[in-house]
């Protein structure tokens, strides 16, 4: 890791440096270059080819992605479609939304490969002159002029190197390091779960699932898959902290447990026989109180990382991103930047994320914390409320609308 006292090989210069190439610094990187800003996106990993991220593209996204022109791009790439998911309950099979009722262009969940959806972003971005990748980049210190972020130093094989920047944006992720080097804490929540993330085959002998999900609950354990064509992405839920034991039990264990939510997938998990091919997502909910210090903004994960509930956290960093360039694109073409437009930012997306945030909390707290208490039960009834809810014309498409669309319908100025 680099040190301040590195010898700095080289020193860029450029209008915005963001540190973080995921859904939200892509994004960014991209809508800025189109305006003509003069961007550098330092990205740690040397491809986005990385372990399962997430990949749920929903139609606020799409929306975006139609007014930049990628929309069948986006389309054209590896993907499935999800509208209208069904649970296995005690009571028979329950649909907690359709999208397909939805008015928007897009009515359903894309679900794409991040790698794709980051490669398709940054390719595009690389059109235009301004636009600097650098894969490889590892973001270490802020460089700082009489209290302001003026840029960032990275280490890459090569050595360290520094670039200068009119506006740092911190889209490194839930555990940013530019958030801790700005001595930004964010307020923290521990939802009571946490989620294994795995594929299963497609098999003759295979599970129905019309809307293009299913899900089911047994014995302190959630399970949803999600149909990716040529096999299933399945999402295991568990307790808060009980990782640990259940890696003990071994890889017949997890098999075991997933096959007591869903019987018919006996035969599909036999495909499961390391942990190696398991990932673990730590459920945490955060958000900083303040996103920006002078020339810093944070967005996307780094402002507030999401818990996976609605499959929200790709979508929240892009609509940041766009607000973000909405925003400043025009005073960073002007070459000032003040702490009130970064505030502007906040201000516009901060409550959009407590209110998910807050929903987010809730159904863990009312439905999910009652079935991984389950241990006994086979199965779970969702409350008659719920049900009832979700047969009401006028009450059934809020929730959904609000999942999908965001709570404001966030659109890309030019
Ligand atoms: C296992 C798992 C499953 C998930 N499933 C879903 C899902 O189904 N749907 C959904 O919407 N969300 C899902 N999420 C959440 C989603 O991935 C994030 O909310 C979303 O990617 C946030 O985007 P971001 O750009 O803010 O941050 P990230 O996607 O985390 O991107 C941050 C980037 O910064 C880079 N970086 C970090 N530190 C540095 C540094 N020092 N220097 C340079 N670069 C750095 C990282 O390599 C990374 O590429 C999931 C997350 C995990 C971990």
């Amino acid at each position: 890791m680099a040190t301040a006292q590195a010898p700095i090989m080289t020193v860029e210069t450029t209008g915005c440096c963001i540190a973080g190439g995921g859904p939200a610094g892509a994004m960014l990187g991209l809508l800025l270059a189109r305006r003509g800003v003069p961007v550098t996106l330092l990205e740690m990993h040397r491809d986005f080819d990385r372990e399962f991220r997430g990949d749920t593209v929903h139609p606020s996204t799409l929306e975006i992605l139609d007014q930049i022109g990628l929309a069948e791009r986006v389309h054209e790439l590896r993907n499935s479609k999800v509208s209208a998911p069904t649970l296995l309950t005690t009571r028979g099979p329950f649909t907690p939304f359709d999208l397909s009722r939805l008015k928007t262009k897009y009515p359903y969940i894309l679900m794409v490969h991040q790698k794709d959806l980051l490669n398709l972003l940054t390719e595009e971005a690389k059109k235009y002159p301004g636009f600097h990748l650098v894969m490889g980049a590892n973001v270490t210190e802020l460089v700082r002029e009489d209290g302001v972020v003026r840029g960032v130093q990275y280490q890459t094989d090569d050595g360290a190197h520094e670039v200068r920047a009119l506006l740092t944006v911190g889209a490194d992720g839930r555990f940013s390091r530019v958030r801790l080097l700005a001595g930004i804490d964010p307020v923290r929540t521990s939802p009571p779960m946490d989620v294994l993330w795995f594929r299963l085959p497609h098999l003759p002998e295979d599970i129905d699932a019309p809307g293009g999900a299913f899900g089911g609950f047994a014995r302190g354990h959630i399970l949803g898959g999600f149909d990716r064509k040529d096999y299933w992405q399945a999402a295991f839920v568990i307790p808060k902290g009980s990782y640990q034991s259940l890696r003990a039990e071994g890889i017949d264990g997890l098999r075991r447990r997933i096959v007591e939510v869903e019987p018919r997938l006996a035969k599909h998990v036999e495909s499961l026989r390391d942990w190696q091919q398991v990932s673990l997502l730590s459920v945490e909910s955060s958000r900083c109180l303040q996103w920006w210090t002078p020339g810093l903004l944070l967005i996307g994960d780094a402002a507030h990382a999401m818990s996976p509930v609605g499959g929200l956290g790709i979508n929240y960093a892009v609509q940041d991103a766009v607000v973000a360039a909405n925003l400043l694109a025009k005073p960073l073409l002007d070459g000032r930047i003040t702490t009130g437009q970064l505030r502007a930012v906040q201000r516009k997306r901060q409550w959009p994320v407590r209110i998910i945030q807050a929903f987010q909390t809730q159904l863990p707290k009312r439905v999910i914390a009652t079935a991984l208490r389950a241990q006994e039960q086979q199965g779970l009834s969702v409350p008659w409320f719920v049900r009832a809810a979700t047969r009401i014309p006028i009450l059934r498409d809020i929730p959904p609308r609000i999942m999908a669309l965001g709570v404001f319908r966030v659109r890309v100025e030019d």
